[in-house]
């Protein structure tokens, strides 16, 4: 039975490089018919480990990603938090103490790094003396008679290779010799990652660790300690990293104002902002920017479009298949095909993936999704009238594949739900500032006045029949009707406009930019 295991530490945001990590993870659980745990790495958590990990539980839940045991959900091996799981870890440490593959370590930090010092002065690898280690308890008493304090150390082997398989890499060696005798246990009693993750893995019978790059080079020591402890060791695969923008350095939220440079990345995020400003969110680059996960989320992307894009950050099925949704994923997901190099995260090509799901998305699901965008802006009332409906289905249908994510309802359809519009300043000064153009949209009104029916081929005859009438230019006469009936220089078709705001508000609107002009 396959046991995969994503381990997040609850930070607050769920980063997407992580989310490339659980979705392998996940992939590989369901292809085999497996299981898919969530683990808490809560054990250095300062701040209130609830409400961090609710955006990371949050953003499995909009992916899609679900998972068979962890929070909210337990299981049979629960806790699946490491901070409740203190006990476990002890007694690991006390069995290696015990085993004489761990010892108390009575150095201070100066003594130790003077040992660092020498090596590097003498050009040697570093390796620690173990001078003050106590494998008995006269030994420890002596120490603690000085007023020491112990750490546990591994009594790791200096000779020798390590051989690995690796699921990605392929066979990997490390010389023992290379590794120190790593601290499992801090002087205040609290143990570390290292052995606690070891601990959990066996516990949680986890067959297949499926983790980021970063993680290789904790691998022997992990290996060293689950052999002592005479675990079974899982399988091992090490997932590329999730690289920058045109670099193959992992991506960091941290970076942002360096990936600011990249103009996609700059243009993705500006896009971002623009809609969480309209809908009144916070935007601290914090928790809110492109590398972290509810950006995308809250500015109306698709979850099938960020799995899709992700999943190719490292995989793909072969040389030419780009859009494949989960169960065709699940179906066809391997370690194999993973590859060794790095990835590099382009938002260009998932915006690409997601103009291709949004228009995919039928159009009822299209509308119902933004008329919540609309209600959260505050365009339209909620409880929402029944002709919001009909009308926004006009609009999407208008508007084709100019909406590419759900927040692009706002800056696109805003007017067509505002009682009085504000005009792009520059715009208007352009088009209905002069004398000749006021009385050409004058005369335009009353023509406007009579059309009947008020639709879109009448619309469209109306404004061919005057330009030749009036012996004008198109030009003259539509850029004024746009500002003054929307507000903007650019937009959806005019005619639909036109369609789409009756009659009625059309004059009343072309009245009102005539006296603007005026005052
Ligand atoms: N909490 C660790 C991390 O986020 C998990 C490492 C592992 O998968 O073993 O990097």
């Amino acid at each position: 039975m396959v046991r995969t295991r994503f381990a997040p530490s609850p930070t607050g945001y769920l980063h997407i490089g992580g989310v490339r990590t659980a979705l392998f993870n996940w992939l590989f659980a369901r292809r085999h018919g497996g299981q898919f745990l969530l683990r808490i790495d809560d054990t250095d958590a300062e701040r209130n480990v609830e409400s961090a990990l609710a955006p990371i539980l949050h953003g499995f839940k909009w992916l899609g990603l679900d998972w068979d045991e962890g929070p909210e959900v337990g299981g049979p091996y629960e806790p699946y938090y490491q901070s409740k799981r203190l006990p476990q870890y002890q007694a690991a440490v006390d069995k290696l103490l015990a085993a004489g593959l761990a010892y108390r370590d009575y150095a201070t930090t100066e003594e130790i790094q003077a040992e660092r010092e020498t090596a590097q002065a003498e050009k040697r690898p570093f390796l620690y003396s173990r001078r003050w280690m106590a494998e008995t308890s006269q030994q420890s008493a002596d120490f603690e008679s000085e007023g020491r304090q112990s750490v546990v150390r591994l009594k790791m082997p200096r000779e020798g290779t390590l051989v690995l398989d690796d699921l990605v890499r392929g066979r990997v060696e490390f010389e023992w010799a290379r590794e120190q005798d790593h601290v499992i246990q801090r002087a205040d009693g609290t143990c570390l990652y290292h052995l606690a993750s070891v601990v959990d893995d066996y516990d949680f019978k986890i067959t297949h660790v499926i983790r980021a790059e970063e993680h290789l080079s904790n691998t022997p020591r992990q290996v060293f300690i689950a052999q002592s402890l005479g675990y079974e060791l899982p399988q091992y695969a090490h997932l590329p990293y999730v690289a920058e923008p045109g670099s193959k350095n992992k991506l960091s939220k941290r970076k942002l104002d360096k990936y600011l440079k990249n103009r996609d990345f700059a243009l993705v995020n500006e896009h971002g902002m623009a809609i969480a400003q309209q809908l009144g969110l916070a935007t601290s680059a914090d928790t809110f920017n492109p590398v972290i996960v509810d950006f995308y989320e809250q500015v109306g992307y698709l979850p099938q479009a960020i799995i899709n894009y992700l999943v190719l950050l490292g995989w793909s099925l072969d040389d030419k298949t780009e859009f494949m949704d989960l169960a065709m994923l699940v179906e066809n997901f391997s370690l194999e095909r993973v590859t060794k190099a790095p990835a590099s995260f382009d938002p260009k090509k998932l915006w690409a993936f997601q103009d291709h799901y949004m228009q995919a998305l039928p159009i009822k699901q299209r509308v119902a999704t933004m008329l919540g965008y609309l209600q959260r802006a505050g365009l339209v009332p909620k409880p929402t009238p029944c002709e919001v409906g009909p009308k926004l289905t006009r609009i999407i249908e208008a508007a084709g594949d100019r909406l590419k994510v759900f927040g692009d309802i706002l800056a696109y359809a805003d007017f067509f739900f505002q009682d009085e519009i504000s005009y792009d300043e520059k715009a208007f000064e352009k088009h209905l500032s002069k004398p000749e153009s006021r009385a050409l949209l004058a005369k335009f009104r009353d023509a406007l006045a009579k059309v009947e029916p008020y639709d879109v081929p009448n619309l469209e005859k109306l404004l061919h029949d005057f330009v030749a009438s009036e012996g004008i230019k198109t030009g003259d006469i539509i850029h004024a009707v746009r500002v003054a009936t929307t507000g903007k220089p650019v937009g959806p078709g005019l005619y639909d406009c036109l369609e789409i705001l009756g009659k009625e508000t059309c004059l009343k609107r072309i009245d009102a930019a005539l006296a603007k002009a005026v005052d």
